[in-house]
């Protein structure tokens, strides 16, 4: 088929159209198709000029919300209601989900992202693709890769290793793009390791088809595209925004004169051809506006995550106890970030009426502070403390005033108009609930120590407002759990060191160890860990049992709801091996599930490990490898409230690293069949030499001696006058080793 476009045709093709859409290739009969923002909502531009001017749709929460709830099949009914309100909007692949890490706390993105772990986001984006594509509309699974920051974010280069790459920053898209093919997979702006992603060959065809299988297509994240004759080569397809008749005609020119393969030119023709194709197959639809502004304060409702609820201060009651509700935020919630992701919402719910509805007794309202006010105002704080004092109860609503596409944060502090709000309503009433909104984690030390209720509200969407409500008066039992660390200081954090970096270079530093793992890993105190979260009931976990299975390790744990409330669990289970031969987390999240538990009821828990997560990236290998040995898998409610541990044999891969001349001593004697024949070689020698032999055989005989040769390659130690081996000797060791 791809014949029948000519080369300037296979050019065109690969640029857009205009901003939203692809080329249309009249003599082909190939339409234009519309490819929108995302992720939790359809911002179908309604003029062309103003990027944030978008036609009216459900305003789901954001992902820093949704990843809360710790629930694929949330995110999978999510994902098929926005696939019905595209196709309502003609739209053929909606941008997103976007699953870069969150590095930093101060990733001014985070708010669009999942998690710190990469399991989770993983699940969960691949839960969100499948609801969208099952109604017949493409996924663009963003920013292909290691897009963690905002800062320089078009040019800045990622410098990472390839085990963190694979382990942490890659993983989330591997698992997507295996489990659920989208449609479309966005590349960042960034570099990787010195080489734009939009001109990563490794990155975009080794990685992403050579080894995952993708079978879609690569789209430019808006503007990333540097040099078209770079990124179609590396496998990059359709740049946009478009259009770029200079771009096409340099891309024919490169063709011509045999610096470009043709047949590369022609693939990525072909596979936006094949793209507009499936769009087209799409049936047009309609939505229920009402029924998904009823899912997003579902899902808006289960993110919501309870920090603190000293006394049982909160479920409140819908009578009896008057309430005061302060802060702006109340009135004039912050329910999205901002940037590309903006939506015109159908509807807004505001706390502050769904608060006055859920209650029969006095409500009063105060402000407390202005929308964009940060610093403190004299008369709204004595206006609040007053209507405090007045009120059995103050809610205080608070949070982070900003947070945008293109800029990361400076700092985790509330704006101090916030702080004072919090501080002067606490000291005037002891009953103060503070909730927050806010994108991405802030710091709760030391003013959370004065009040006895915390709720995290982040970003909720549209219906946020009547979901608090819900949540506030126990219609919604909590089950929120966090998805990311909040510390209890910025200078705490794993990434504090090599965040945003400078002169176009950000190191990754921390490794491995993001989040979670590395205040682990250094036994650090945090303000709430990964995975917490309080309910309105309380949960005993029984014995786990464990069992390895086909395809990994089946993890069994009786959870009892010892409340008076029906609730929510999220069961997390987190593994670690004990003297793995590679640097590891002492806790890593391979399992969990989100179970709902009558209270009084005792739920067996099912948790499924698949053996491809037990794997570390091997780089003597450079492949996945499952290391052999006793596992432990420790099954809590948090990733610091562990309640059972379970051992668990596991078998080896396949894996053994081939000795060389430059393999040491130590790594010779660590492997049975080299320490066979090392040890044979060195007994010969020492035989041979007699009592009063050399040197070097007299050392072998010497435990103390063979720590300190441990570390020296085979080929060195041949070289030393009276070594127990000879250069001559080593081609034969080898090939004996590794035969
Ligand atoms: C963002 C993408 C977005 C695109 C189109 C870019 O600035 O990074 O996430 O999909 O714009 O709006």
């Amino acid at each position: 088929m791809s014949s029948e476009l000519s080369t300037a045709e296979q050019a065109a093709i690969t640029s857009g159209g205009d901003f939203w859409h692809t080329s249309a290739v009249e003599s082909a009969g190939l339409p234009a198709v519309t490819l929108t923002d995302g992720p939790h909502g359809v911002r179908m531009q309604a003029t062309g000029g103003d990027l944030l001017a978008g036609v009216p749709a459900t305003c789901f929460p954001p992902a820093v919300a949704s990843a809360s709830t710790w629930d694929p099949e949330l995110l999978r009914r999510m994902g098929e209601a926005l696939g019905d309100e595209c196709r309502a909007q003609d739209v053929a692949v909606l941008l997103g989900p976007g699953i870069n890490l969150k590095r930093s706390p101060l990733g001014g993105r985070n708010f669009e992202y999942f998690s710190e772990d990469p399991i989770l986001t993983g699940v969960l984006a691949t839960a969100w693709v499948r609801g969208l594509q099952s109604k017949g509309v493409g996924a663009s699974l963003k920013h292909f890769a290691v897009n963690s920051q905002e800062t320089d974010r078009m040019r800045i280069s990622a410098d990472v290793d390839e085990r963190t790459l694979r382990e942490m920053y890659l993983r989330a898209f591997q698992r997507v793009v295996t489990q659920s093919q989208p449609w479309t997979v966005m590349c960042a702006y960034n570099k990787i390791n010195g080489v734009y992603a939009s001109e990563h060959h490794w990155l975009l065809t080794e990685v992403l088809r050579d080894e995952w299988g993708f079978e879609g297509l690569v789209v430019s994240d808006w503007g990333a595209v540097v040099d078209r004759v770079k990124a179609i080569a590396a496998g990059l397809d359709l740049t946009m925004p478009g259009p770029d008749p200079e771009g096409d005609a340099t891309l024919r020119d490169a063709v011509e004169e045999g610096l470009l393969d043709p047949g590369l030119l022609r693939a990525s023709a072909e596979r936006v051809r094949k793209l507009v194709e499936k769009a087209g197959q799409r049936p047009a639809g309609g939505y229920d506006a009402a029924a998904h502004h009823a899912l997003a304060r579902e899902i808006a409702g289960r993110s919501i995550v309870l920090l603190k609820n000293e006394g049982d201060l909160l479920p409140l009651p819908g009578s009896g106890v008057s309430i005061a509700v302060l802060g702006e935020f109340a009135r004039t919630p912050r329910y999205q970030g901002g940037g590309s992701s903006q939506i015109t919402p159908t509807r807004l719910d505001d706390a502050l009426t769904q608060i006055q509805s859920a209650t029969s007794a006095g409500v009063t309202f105060a402000p407390g502070y202005t929308a964009e006010g940060v610093e403190p105002d004299e008369a709204l704080l004595a206006e609040a403390v007053a209507a405090a004092q007045g009120s059995d109860i103050a809610v205080v609503f608070v949070g982070s005033v900003h947070e945008t596409e293109g800029a990361d944060r400076d700092s985790l502090e509330l704006p101090a108009s916030h702080l004072a709000l919090i501080e002067r309503v606490a000291a005037a009433n002891p009953r103060t609930v503070v909730v927050l909104s806010n994108g991405a984690v802030l710091a709760t030390k030391p003013w959370d120590e004065s009040v006895p209720a915390l709720v995290e509200g982040w970003l909720l969407g549209q219906a946020g407002g009547s979901a608090l409500a819900d949540v506030l008066f126990g219609r919604v039992n909590p089950s929120g759990r966090l998805a990311e660390t909040i510390p209890l200081k910025l200078s705490d954090h794993p990434s504090y060191l090599d965040f945003p970096g400078e002169h176009g270079h950000v190191r990754y530093g921390e490794g491995i160890h993001v989040g979670y793992r590395g205040f682990d890993a250094r036994e650090q105190a945090v303000a709430y860990p990964f995975g917490f979260g309080l309910s309105y009931t309380t949960f005993s976990y029984g014995a786990a049992s464990a069992s390895a299975t086909a395809t990994g390790v089946e993890v069994r744990v009786p959870v009892t709801n010892t409340g008076r409330r029906d609730g929510r669990e999220v069961v997390q289970a987190y593994v670690s091996l004990p003297g793995s031969r590679v640097r590891r987390a002492p806790r890593e999240l391979k399992a969990f599930a989100s179970v709902e538990i009558p209270a009084g009821a005792t739920t067996e828990v099912v948790l499924t490990i698949d053996r491809d997560d037990l794997a570390y990236w091997e780089t003597r290998l450079g492949r996945w490898v499952v290391e052999g040995g006793t596992y432990h898998v420790a099954i809590g409610a948090s990733s610091r409230d562990i309640r059972s541990e379970v051992t668990l044999e596991v078998p080896a891969d396949a894996d053994r690293v081939p000795l060389t001349a430059e393999s040491s001593v130590g790594e010779w004697f660590a492997d049975p069949r080299g320490a066979e024949l090392l040890g044979a070689a060195f007994a010969a020698a020492t035989a041979e030499a007699g009592a009063d032999g050399g040197q070097m055989a007299a050392m072998t005989a010497d435990p103390a001696m063979m720590m300190m040769l441990g570390s020296l390659p085979l080929s060195r130690m041949a070289k030393f006058p009276g070594s127990p081996l000879q250069a001559s000797q080593l081609a034969k060791l080898i090939s004996e080793a590794n035969g």
